[in-house]
């Protein structure tokens, strides 16, 4: 059985960069689960499928084929041999991503892909479920957080610096603070801080404080010999 670090928590609490810098000290693919809920959103507008209509959604669900590979250090996803790249980062994308991440046929589905994952090897998975729902039995379990403002400042900071959109920081705090709520309202598995995982708060951490905290709570049998 692989080793699986999940890592969960809100919109722009640094779960990705995260991931990836411990991903790379511990030789663990890392996993963007909320790429699979973007890709599922892209492929619903790209096909005029109604993303406000669960019925429709969850039809349409089944008929997505995403390939994953792993790829220097992450797993890539591939949708028809196309990368999807910024095209599941815009803000129409992040607009209708949890309305239809909301729609059970759609988790179900991406749930057996993250867990078929795990024979790639050792991973560190981020997203909203995964402490909970998809992997609730690791031991290396973690809900990072952080206020609002500094949440929308980093998500603003990395849409300009990625060329995606140009809003205000205003503007991305009412669409992180939606998301949220559908988010963790939702039925099926809601983003919450699953019990007995460790919670950061990042609002006044810088990411190596961040990563050495992670670490720091690992089994110490998944560290690497003299860390
Ligand atoms: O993490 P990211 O912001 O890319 O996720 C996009 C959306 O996908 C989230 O707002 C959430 O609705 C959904 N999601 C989810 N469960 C996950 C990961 C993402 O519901 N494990």
């Amino acid at each position: 059985m692989a080793n699986v670090i999940a890592i969960d928590g809100p919109s722009g609490a640094g779960k990705s960069s995260v991931s990836k810098i411990v991903g790379s000290k511990l030789g663990y693919l890392h996993v963007d689960s909320g790429a699979l809920y973007r890709i599922m959103t892209w492929q619903c507008l790209e096909n005029g499928v109604d993303t406000s209509s669960p019925e429709a959604v969850a039809e349409f669900a089944s008929k997505v084929e995403i390939e994953c590979r792993p790829e220097r250090g992450a797993i890539a996803y591939y949708v028809k041999g196309e990368a999807p790249g910024n095209r599941i980062r815009t803000p129409e994308i992040n607009a209708h991503a949890s309305p239809v991440a909301t729609v059970r046929e759609v988790r179900s589905r991406i749930t057996a892909i993250l867990r078929g994952l795990a024979a790639h090897g050792n991973l560190v998975v981020e997203g909203r479920d995964i402490t909970t729902a998809v992997f609730p039995d690791t031991p290396a379990r973690f809900y990072l957080t952080a206020s609002p403002e500094a949440r929308a400042l980093r998500r603003q900071k990395e849409e300009v610096e990625k060329g995606i959109a140009n809003q205000s920081a205003e503007a991305v705090k009412a669409s992180l603070l939606a998301r949220d709520r559908i988010d963790s309202t939702r039925k099926c598995a809601p983003l919450r801080k699953a019990d007995g995982a460790v919670e950061i708060d990042s609002t006044f951490l810088t990411l190596d404080q961040v990563v050495e905290a992670v670490m720091s709570a690992l089994p110490p049998e998944w560290l690497p010999a003299g860390a």
